[in-house]
C-alpha cells in the first residue's frame, strides 16, 4: 500500500441516485461522506423516472421531496393498454384514495432534477467531499478493521467503510459476489419531445400510459409540469448475440412496432434512434456485503425496469443505510443490518420484474388470456402493491410479499 493513501470515514464509489442519497443522508445525520464518482462530471442521463411512495417517503426523509415534486408530474391514474388493439387492460387509480392510502402521490419527474436536488443537498450539507474522475476498482477489507479503496488512475483511500453505489456494472460487485450481468435480450429506446407535438391533450388529465405487446411496450407520460412528453419503447431483438453488438437496432424497432396500433406506431416517431439501451440484470444475490463493505442500489440488486421500482429500492436502501450506520459502534454488524432489513425483499422485486416482464410481453393466445384475466381489475385494488410501495418507515408487515 502506498503513504499516499487519503484517510476518510465513509467512501461511497458512485455519485448516482442512491449514493448521493446515502451521502446525503448521511449528512443530515452529522456524518461525513466522500463520493467518488467514475464520470468527469456528476449528472443523470435519461428522461422520465417514475417515483412511487415509497420513493417519495424516502426523498420527504432526505428533505428534498419538495425540490423534486416541484416541476414534477402527479400523474392521476396508470393504465395499461393493449399495444395491438389500443383497448385497456386494467387501470391503477393513482388519485386521491391513493394518496390517502400510502401517505404520499405517485409522481413522473426528470432524472436531471431528481439527481440535481440530490447533489445540491450534498453540496449545501457541507459535509460530502464530491470527486470526479475516480473509478473505483477494488475495495479491500483489512486486518486493522479499515478498506483500502483503489481507483484506476492508482489513487487510493483508506477508509472506515465503504458503500459500493456503483450501478449496474459494479466493480465492487466483482469483489462480493462475482456474478455476471444477465442480458435480457431487450433493448430500450428513448424520446422526449415538446407536449405540443404529441397533438392529443396529455396534460389535463395526465397519465402513465404502458402499451403492452407481442415481446414489445411502449411507456409514455407528461414530464416537468407537463411541458415535453416522455416516450420509452423496449422491444425483443431476435439478433441478440454476447459476441456482437448488432442487435436491437432501430430497423428492429419498426418491424416490432408495425403490428401496433396508430397511437403507438406514432410514438416510433418521438424516440431518439441513435442511443439504444440494452437491458441487463443481476440473479437476486444471498450477500450485499463482506465486513465493511456493503452494495446499495443496481450495484447490489440491478433489476429489469417493468415495476418501475430500481431507483425507489435504491432510495429505501439509502435511508435503510444510513440508519443502520449513523451511531454504530461496529461498522460490520450495522452493514449486517442493513442487509437483513432488506436483502429479502428486494430480491423478491428482482423476481417479480422479471415475471412483470414476461406479462408484459406474452405473445399469441396468453396475450389474450392475460387481458381477459385482468378485466375486472379494481382500480382502487391497492393491497397488492402495499408489499412494494408502502413507506419504509411503515411496519414491515405492511411491506410484506402477498404470498
Ligand atoms: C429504461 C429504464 C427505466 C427505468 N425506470 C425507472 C422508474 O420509472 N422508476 C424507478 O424507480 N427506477 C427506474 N429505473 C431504474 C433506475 O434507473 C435505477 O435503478 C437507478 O438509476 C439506480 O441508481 P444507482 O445509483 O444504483 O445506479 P446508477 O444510476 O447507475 O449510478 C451509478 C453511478 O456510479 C458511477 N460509477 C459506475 N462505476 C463506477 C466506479 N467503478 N467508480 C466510481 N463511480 C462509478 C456511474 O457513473 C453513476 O454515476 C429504470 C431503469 C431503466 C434502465
Amino acid at each position: 500500500m502506498s503513504g499516499q493513501a487519503v484517510r476518510v470515514g465513509i467512501l461511497i464509489a458512485g455519485g448516482g441516485i442512491a449514493g448521493l442519497a446515502t451521502a446525503l443522508g448521511l449528512a443530515r445525520a452529522g456524518t461525513r461522506a466522500h463520493v467518488l464518482e467514475r464520470a468527469p462530471e456528476f449528472g443523470e442521463v435519461g428522461a422520465g423516472i417514475q417515483l412511487a411512495p415509497n420513493a417519495l417517503s424516502a426523498l420527504d426523509q432526505l428533505g428534498v421531496l419538495d425540490k423534486v415534486t416541484k416541476d414534477a408530474v402527479f400523474p392521476e391514474r396508470k393504465v395499461y393498454i393493449d399495444a395491438v388493439t389500443g383497448a385497456t387492460i386494467a387501470t391503477i387509480d393513482l388519485g386521491e384514495e391513493f394518496v390517502a392510502h400510502y401517505g404520499y402521490p405517485y409522481v413522473v419527474a426528470h432524472r436531471v432534477d431528481l439527481h440535481a436536488a440530490l447533489l445540491e443537498g450534498c453540496r449545501e450539507s457541507g459535509l460530502v467531499t464530491l470527486e470526479n474522475s475516480r473509478e473505483v476498482l477494488t475495495a479491500e477489507n483489512r486486518p486493522d478493521d479499515t478498506v483500502l479503496v483503489t481507483c484506476a488512475d492508482g489513487t487510493q483511500y483508506i477508509a472506515d467503510a465503504v458503500i459500493g453505489a456503483d450501478g449496474v456494472r459494479s466493480k465492487l460487485r466483482d469483489g462480493i459476489i462475482g456474478d455476471a450481468l444477465v442480458p435480457s435480450r431487450y433493448v430500450a429506446y428513448r424520446g422526449t419531445v415538446p407536449t405540443g407535438v404529441v397533438g392529443a391533450d396529455v396534460t389535463s388529465s395526465p397519465a402513465v400510459l404502458c402499451w403492452l405487446g407481442p415481446n414489445m411496450h411502449l411507456i409514455q407520460y407528461p414530464l416537468r409540469g407537463g411541458r415535453v412528453y416522455n416516450n420509452v419503447a423496449v422491444f425483443k431483438s431476435d439478433r441478440y448475440s454476447p459476441d456482437h453488438d448488432d442487435w436491437g437496432t432501430p430497423e428492429e424497432l419498426d418491424a416490432r412496432f408495425a403490428g401496433c396500433c396508430d397511437a403507438v406506431q406514432n410514438a416510433g416517431t418521438y424516440l431518439s434512434r441513435d442511443i439504444r439501451w440494452p437491458m441487463y440484470d443481476r440473479e437476486a444475490a444471498d450477500t450485499w456485503v463482506d465486513r465493511r463493505v456493503a452494495l446499495i442500489g443496481d450495484a447490489a440488486h440491478a433489476m429489469l425496469q417493468y415495476l418501475a421500482q430500481g431507483g425507489a429500492q435504491s432510495l429505501d436502501d439509502s435511508v435503510a443505510i444510513v440508519e443502520a450506520l449513523v451511531g454504530a459502534e461496529n461498522v460490520a454488524s450495522a452493514l449486517a443490518a442493513y442487509q437483513d432489513r432488506r436483502l429479502a425483499h428486494v430480491g423478491n422485486i428482482q423476481r417479480l420484474a422479471r415475471v412483470a416482464g414476461e406479462l408484459f410481453h406474452i405473445e399469441g393466445i396468453g396475450r389474450h388470456l392475460r387481458n381477459h384475466a385482468f378485466k375486472d381489475h379494481d382500480p382502487t385494488a391497492y393491497a397488492n402493491l402495499d408489499w412494494m410501495f408502502m413507506p419504509l418507515a411503515k411496519a414491515p408487515t405492511q411491506r410484506r410479499y402477498p404470498v
